[in-house]
């Protein structure tokens, strides 16, 4: 069975105690749009990995089978706990070269285009990233580690980052030195100067303060979350390629294929000659985005949100079984209500706009 299932409700449950927690300490770490948004991503994100999967569960088995090295006794504790270690080190190196190419940058984004920072936000995930990150964990298949052993891993590493995203742990003293915390992926979060290209562990912090690029939360500059190019929509689908499309138009209006080519393989703050830079980023006058959308809307959005949810735990249950015309189907359907919500949310926004 899909291990994700029990992630869903596990993921409502935190969520549920984390807003309870902050509104007794008289905080506001939520807002109603931003955090729907995140679901809605997660649950896209979950419909076409599903679907996706099968790739990366077949590329690594044909890896392993053809040259897998050795033997793992899958009975000794070391394998897993030497496998979990490899395992961040890859995720490391994915999550490093999603911030600093452009095209996997495009893939990425979409988790830091929350302009808050809660449990919600661990969900906000991308839908278009699971083709190029198998490739990382190439090197697991080459050294045999089994099947069971990677996808375990994988998993561990993965539902590890959930707790990760919360404002209502602080500094966690001597675990700041070796593991992932909320402290310093409130960091990796950040749009300040300080957090850019920092902290991109997935469970240990060591690699990060191997190569270089550690940063410990500050007291005198609080955390602006957020990307420097905001998403500025609540529509999970287009959150999913909006760098794409952006991308993509610098591609057109650069001259030369050396500059085109840095279009897609260079960080994603690299500019054509000539191109003017962004204005200076100033904390304190960041403004987070928002519309507004009357009662029923946001009525609207929960229950589509949750009738999402229950379609994709329906769809993780019975995906094994589905044909891929059916899977396709299913998947389509889902996306195409989250298109309607996220336009309805946009909606007066839009025609905002266009009075203006
Ligand atoms: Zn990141
Ligand atoms: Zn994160």
């Amino acid at each position: 069975m899909n291990p994700f299932i029990f992630v869903i409700p596990v993921a409502l449950l935190m969520i549920g105690i984390e807003l309870w927690v902050a509104r007794r300490r008289g905080l506001q770490v939520y807002r109603l749009k931003d955090s729907i948004t995140s679901l809605n991503v997660g649950t896209v994100s979950q419909f076409v990995i599903t679907l996706g999967a099968g790739m990366n569960i077949f590329m690594y088995s044909v890896v392993l089978d053809k040259f897998g090295a050795f033997e793992w006794d899958t009975s000794n504790p070391l394998t897993w706990i030497l496998a979990l270690v490899l395992y961040d080190f890859f995720y490391y190196w994915v999550h490093r070269t999603g911030h600093e190419v452009n095209l996997f940058w495009a893939a990425h984004v979409i988790h830091h285009s929350s302009e808050e920072f809660n449990l919600s936000t661990a969900l906000r995930q991308s839908a278009t990233g699971f083709y190029f990150k198998w490739v990382f964990y190439v090197p697991l298949a080459l050294l045999g580690f089994p099947m069971k052993v990677y996808l375990t891993v994988a998993f561990i590493d993965l539902v590890y980052q959930i707790w990760v995203h919360t404002q209502l742990v602080g500094r966690l003293g001597v675990l700041e030195w070796f593991l992932v915390t909320p402290s310093n992926h409130r960091v990796h979060h950040g749009q300040n100067e300080y957090c850019l290209d920092k902290n991109y562990g997935g469970v240990f912090s060591i690699w990060d303060r191997m190569f270089g690029t550690y940063a410990d939360e500050r007291e005198d500059e609080p955390v602006v979350y957020g990307v420097r190019k905001p998403l500025q929509s609540w529509n999970p689908i287009w959150g999913n390629v909006q760098h794409y499309t952006l991308m993509w138009q610098q591609i057109r209006s650069t001259t030369g294929w050396r500059n085109k080519l840095m279009c897609v393989f260079a960080g994603p703050s690299w500019l054509p000659p000539g191109a003017t830079p962004a204005p200076e980023f100033v904390p304190e006058k960041f403004e987070r985005f928002d519309t507004p959308a009357p009662g029923w809307m946001q009525g609207l959005g929960v229950f589509t949100c949750g009738l999402g949810m229950a379609v994709l735990v329906h769809f993780l249950l019975v995906a094994k079984n589905l044909a891929p015309g059916k899977a396709l189907s299913y998947s389509a359907a889902a996306l195409l209500a989250y298109l309607v919500i996220g336009w309805l949310w946009q909606r007066p926004r839009v025609l905002e706009a266009a009075h203006a």
